[in-house]
C-alpha cells in the first residue's frame, strides 16, 4: 500500500528542499489518503515533485516530521535503527561513550560486519560520564532524545510519530546499547501540543531507586533520572562549566539558578573562595548539598529562593560576587515569549551588574531558542550604558558537543552562553 501523501502550498516547498524537518500545518494544501496520527507520509510540492518521507499528526501544529529525503528509504526499524548508529558513532568518536566491545556471543559476526554497526555489545557499560546519545533533529531524528547515565537509559520523546514506536525505539536501544533499564520522561506541555499521553517510568527493566552517579570533568553528580528536571541533569552545559570554572580561583561566586550545582562545584574545584548556589527547587539543592560532600567540597552553600528576589536581597545586605553565572529556565512559550523572556533576562542581568565587583565576570546562558545571540549582545550594549559598567565579551559558547545543531534546522541551535568581563 502506497504512504498517504501531503501536498504543500505553492511555493511553500523551499525550507524542505533544505532539509528543513518541520511541516507546518500553514504549509499544507492537501492531504491525500487517510494517514492515523504517526503514519507514514510522503511529502509533495504543488508541482507534485517528490520531496521527502515523515510520519504525519493532526494533533500538531508540526503536522509532518520530515525524516528522510529519498523516495526510497521506508521509515522502519532498519532505517531509524542507522540513524540511532550515527548518533552512537558521534558520541563514541567524541569519547563520551567508550568503543564498543564484541560481545563473546558476537565475535563471529564482528567481522563480517566491518563498518557496519549491528554487532555493538554493551558499548555504554563500564564509563561514568554521562551524555545525550540521540539529541532529536540534532541528529536527525526529530521527536526522539535519549540521554546515558551510567548503565541507565533516559528517553523523551517529544512528537507523536517517535512516541507510537516507542517499542521499537526500546528495541534498538536495548540491542544497541544494553542497559540495565530505559526510563521514559515526558514534558507535559509537549505532550499537550502533540497530542501525547505517556506516563513516566521504566521502558525497559528496571529505575533504579536512589539517584545515579555520574562524572563530568572529573566531578562525581548524583542524577535522580526518575524525578529530577528535564532528564535528570542539564548535560548540554558540560563544557560551559568548565570555561567558567578557569575563571573562578579566588573569586566568590554566584551560581545564580544552581539546579544540583553544576557550575558551582566545578567553580569550587578551580579553587573559588566560596559558592553562593540559588535556585527554588529544594530537591535540587539537596542534590546539590549532596554532589559537594561526594565530592569533598566544602566552601559551598546553598539558597532556597526565588532569584529575582534574592539578587535584590544580596544587593541591600551590600554583598558583592567576581563571578555571576545566570543559568535561567526558558521562562515562557507564549506568544510573546521572546519579549517576556528578553524582560527577564534584562532584570536578572541588571541586578547582576550591581552586584559584581570590579573586573568580575558574569556568565550569562540562555537556553531558549527563540532568543539569539545579538539579542543578548543588544541587551548587554543597552545595560553597559545604563549601569554605567564596561562589558568585554570575552567568549560566545553554545551547547556541548553531544547537542549538535543541524545546519538545516536553527531551531536545534538553542543554548547560548556569554562569558564577560565587567569593568
Ligand atoms: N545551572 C544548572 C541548570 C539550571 S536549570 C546546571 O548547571 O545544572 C534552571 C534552574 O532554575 C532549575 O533548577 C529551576 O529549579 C530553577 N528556577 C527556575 N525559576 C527560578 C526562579 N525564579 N528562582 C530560582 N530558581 C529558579
Amino acid at each position: 500500500m502506497d504512504a498517504a501523501r501531503v501536498i504543500l502550498q505553492p511555493r511553500r516547498a523551499r525550507p524542505f528542499y533544505g532539509r528543513h524537518p518541520w511541516v507546518y500545518a500553514g504549509a499544507v494544501a492537501e492531504v491525500r489518503g487517510e494517514p492515523a496520527d504517526g503514519d507514514e507520509v510522503e511529502l509533495y510540492s504543488h508541482a507534485a515533485d517528490f520531496i521527502a518521507r515523515g510520519l504525519y499528526n493532526s494533533k500538531s501544529k508540526i503536522r509532518v516530521r520530515l525524516y528522510s529525503w529519498s523516495p526510497e528509504t521506508a521509515l522502519n526499524a532498519e532505517f531509524f535503527g542507522a540513524r540511532l548508529d550515527q548518533a552512537i558513532r558521534l558520541r563514541t568518536i567524541l569519547g563520551l561513550i567508550p568503543p564498543p566491545q564484541p560481545s563473546p556471543t558476537d565475535e563471529g559476526r564482528a567481522s563480517d560486519d566491518a563498518g557496519g554497526s549491528r554487532s555493538m555489545a554493551s558499548p555504554i557499560v563500564g564509563g561514568r560520564t554521562a551524555c545525550r546519545l540521540v539529541f532529536s533533529e540534532g541528529d536527525g531524528l526529530s521527536g526522539l532524545t535519549v540521554d546515558r547515565y551510567d548503565r541507565w537509559l533516559v528517553v523523551q520523546f517529544t512528537s507523536l510519530g517517535m512516541a507510537r514506536r516507542r517499542d521499537m525505539w526500546a528495541d534498538l536501544l536495548m540491542e544497541r546499547l544494553r542497559p540495565e533499564g530505559i526510563v521514559l520522561r515526558t514534558e507535559r506541555a509537549i505532550g499537550r501540543l502533540e497530542g501525547l499521553e505517556l506516563q513516566d517510568g521504566p521502558l525497559r527493566g528496571e529505575v533504579p531507586a536512589r539517584p545515579i552517579e555520574i562524572e563530568e570533568n572529573g566531578l562525581r553528580f548524583l542524577v535522580n533520572i526518575a524525578l529530577g528536571q528535564k532528564t535528570g541533569f542539564y548535560l548540554d552545559q558540560r563544557d560551559n562549566r568548565q570555561a567558567v570554572a578557569r575563571l573562578a580561583t579566588g573569586r566568590r561566586v554566584l551560581d545564580a539558578f544552581c539546579y544540583t550545582g553544576g557550575f558551582g562545584l566545578h567553580a569550587a574545584r578551580a579553587g573559588a573562595r566560596e559558592v553562593l548556589g540559588v535556585d527554588s527547587s529544594e530537591s535540587a539543592l539537596n542534590l546539590a548539598r549532596a554532589n559537594a560532600r561526594l565530592n569533598d567540597l566544602a566552601n559551598l552553600s546553598f539558597v532556597q529562593a526565588d532569584v529575582f528576589d534574592h539578587l535584590e536581597t544580596l544587593l541591600q545586605e551590600g554583598q558583592r560576587f567576581g563571578l555571576i553565572v545566570l543559568d535561567p529556565p526558558k521562562f515562557a512559550r507564549s506568544r510573546n515569549a521572546v519579549e517576556e523572556a528578553l524582560r527577564a533576562h534584562r532584570r536578572l542581568q541588571a541586578l547582576a551588574l550591581r552586584l559584581l565587583e570590579s573586573d568580575g565576570f558574569l556568565v550569562t546562558c540562555c537556553c531558549s531558542g527563540l532568543i539569539t545571540m545579538s539579542m543578548l549582545d543588544d541587551l548587554l550594549a543597552q545595560l553597559t550604558a545604563e549601569e554605567r559598567r564596561t562589558v568585554q565579551v570575552l567568549e560566545r559558547r553554545g551547547q556541548a558537543l553531544d547537542h549538535p545543531v543541524s545546519v538545516a534546522c536553527p531551531e536545534s541551535n538553542y543554548l547560548k552562553c556569554l562569558i564577560s568581563r565587567v569593568v
